[in-house]
């Protein structure tokens, strides 16, 4: 019949109505600022970089490889890769970023640079009160504002938190034996180098007299 639909949704729209009177959970809007709803797990706004331990420079996650940079499609990421490097969270050199910016008032929350990074070093944050009259300097954020710990991470996206430190844990206790092993195999092949070799064979046939081991 021509306007069911209509009907439909008006008694809906009449139902919530009455409802949000009835119950505080039907309530779907509050009086903001003075009250706020805990954001959604997957709600994103920009960038932030996460760093691991205390330190916010030498725990950066981020190796400067710049894919994010050139995968942005407003290109409001800049980066200049380090001459030296740093040990990651396995203590492998890497690179660092020396400059890692971000113009907050060109990005478009997309989250590719997210998608992008192999490293999981750049999240998405959800603080969302950053209007401000400057719409240049204060919009453009630099690798200090941007690094954040990460317990923030884990606060923000509690789920992907809890499955990178997963994997970081077993990457690290991997590395950590392939290590071990390597030592050993080197101390070993040392130890076969340092050993006293066997007497050539006289020419005449006599046997050879044995070569003592060396006492420690
Ligand atoms: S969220 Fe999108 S627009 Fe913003 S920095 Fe990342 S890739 Fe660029
Ligand atoms: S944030 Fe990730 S993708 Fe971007 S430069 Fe750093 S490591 Fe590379």
């Amino acid at each position: 019949m021509l306007g069911t639909g209509l009907i439909k949704g008006m008694a809906q729209t009449a139902k919530n109505f009455v409802g949000s009177y009835q119950g505080p959970e039907r309530l779907v809007t509050v009086q903001y600022p003075e009250e706020r709803l805990a954001p959604k797990e997957n709600a994103r706004n920009f960038p932030f970089l996460v760093f691991d331990g205390d330190d916010a420079q030498k725990g950066l996650r981020c190796v400067a490889c710049q894919i994010c940079e050139k995968e942005c499609p407003p290109k409001c990421i800049y980066i200049n890769k380090s001459k030296d490097k740093k040990p990651d969270y396995i203590g492998k050199p890497q690179f660092y970023p020396a400059t890692f910016d971000i113009d907050i008032s060109v990005c478009m929350s997309c989250q590719i640079c997210v998608e992008v990074c192999p490293f999981d070093a750049i999240k998405m944050d959800k603080v969302f009160e950053l209007s401000t009259t400057d719409r240049f300097e204060a919009l453009l954020l630099h690798k200090t504002e941007l690094a954040k710990p990460n317990e923030y991470f884990q606060e923000l996206h509690p789920t992907e938190a809890a499955e990178i430190d997963t994997r970081f844990a077993e990457e690290k206790l991997k590395a950590e034996a392939k290590a071990k092993a390597d030592a050993e195999a080197k101390a070993k092949a040392a130890a076969i180098a340092a050993a006293p070799k066997p007497e050539p064979a006289p020419v005449d046939g006599s046997i050879p007299t044995p070569v003592a081991p060396k006492t420690i």
